[in-house]
């Protein structure tokens, strides 16, 4: 049996990372000294994590300086980890620490790269939050793509359809600009929505994806279109998405020859890195060890 070690010894991609909550509860608090209460803990669901972010994360990041340094703690506990690919995400949202100057918010974003870039290959990627400003998603998130730093997009928020024609252009240009494609859905809802979500965006890859395991069908037509799913189960597990980790449905996806990584989603929250998790899957027996070589060796 394959010890903690061993996984965290193994190159690996971090496929599905939000940069600002990427570290370990212990890297934010000796860095903003104040103690989120009962932490981390189980949630339940979406809404409770948003408040914490409202209460304790998101007020203590105010300037310029605050956001490159949740980005740096991130790629930090990511080194730590083993992870030699981190596909990390920067919301577009702290563009408003740089009082919407494009130029500084790339240069903080290339630096940060460059710096590690002997440790690990960071590839950034452009978050975008459906609930924020959308004439500032209009006015930032071309010139940014255009920049050439970002090597993909990601969409997140609310499963809901609602509204998604508002982003249909971004992600038309994100084609055009040869930017991979991605947004979160099938974390809580169902197959037919990751489908749907797939085809209106043309996605190559999909943030969660796990309610795909509802419907057959929906786990052939993710096989055959090759949409890696970028799964974290111990996310899924600790905002109730799945009652345990054994219940995870990750092994359904990989036998139905979904291409799958695991990522952490938000460690600060969850506390699981890369190494953890897959060590976790396979130590509870939800997964083998021929999988976990699967799950290593994608996106590597
Ligand atoms: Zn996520």
């Amino acid at each position: 049996m394959r010890d903690i070690e061993y996984y965290k010894s193994r190159p690996k991609i971090d496929a599905h990372n939000h940069l600002n909550l990427g570290m370990r509860y212990s890297s934010f608090l000796a860095w903003s000294g104040k103690k989120i209460p009962n932490f981390p803990r189980m949630m339940d669901g979406l809404d409770e994590m948003h408040d914490v972010i409202g209460k304790y994360t998101r007020p203590r990041c105010r300037t310029r300086e605050d956001v490159e340094r949740l980005i740096e703690m991130s790629i930090l506990d990511a080194i730590a980890d083993g992870v030699t690919v981190l596909e990390g995400s920067i919301d577009i949202g702290f563009m408003v620490h740089f009082q919407g100057d494009v130029e500084s918010f790339l240069r903080m974003t290339s630096d940060l790269a460059r710096k590690y870039a002997d440790k690990l290959d960071m590839r950034p990627e452009l978050g975008l939050g459906k609930t924020f400003d959308k004439d500032k998603i209009t006015k930032w998130a071309p010139e940014l793509m255009r920049s050439g730093v970002f090597t993909s997009i990601d969409l997140y928020g609310p499963e809901i359809e609602d509204g998604i024609e508002e982003f249909k252009h971004i992600f038309e240009l994100a084609e055009r600009l040869d930017i991979k494609k991605r947004a979160h859905v099938g974390e809580f809802s169902d197959a037919r929505s990751v489908r749907r979500f797939v085809e209106f965006f043309d996605l190559h890859e999909v943030q969660h994806g796990i309610g795909a395991v509802g419907d057959d069908s929906v786990l052939r037509f993710l096989a055959d279109r090759k949409v890696r799913c970028n799964v974290c189960p111990q996310s899924n597990y600790m905002l109730g998405a799945v009652k345990a980790l054994e219940e995870h449905p990750i092994k359904r996806m990989l036998d139905a020859g979904v291409p799958v990584t695991v990522g952490t989603d938000d460690l600060l929250f969850f506390d699981r890195t890369v190494s953890e998790q897959i060590f976790d899957l396979v130590s509870l027996g939800v997964i083998t060890e021929a999988d976990s070589d699967k799950l290593l060796a994608e996106g590597i």
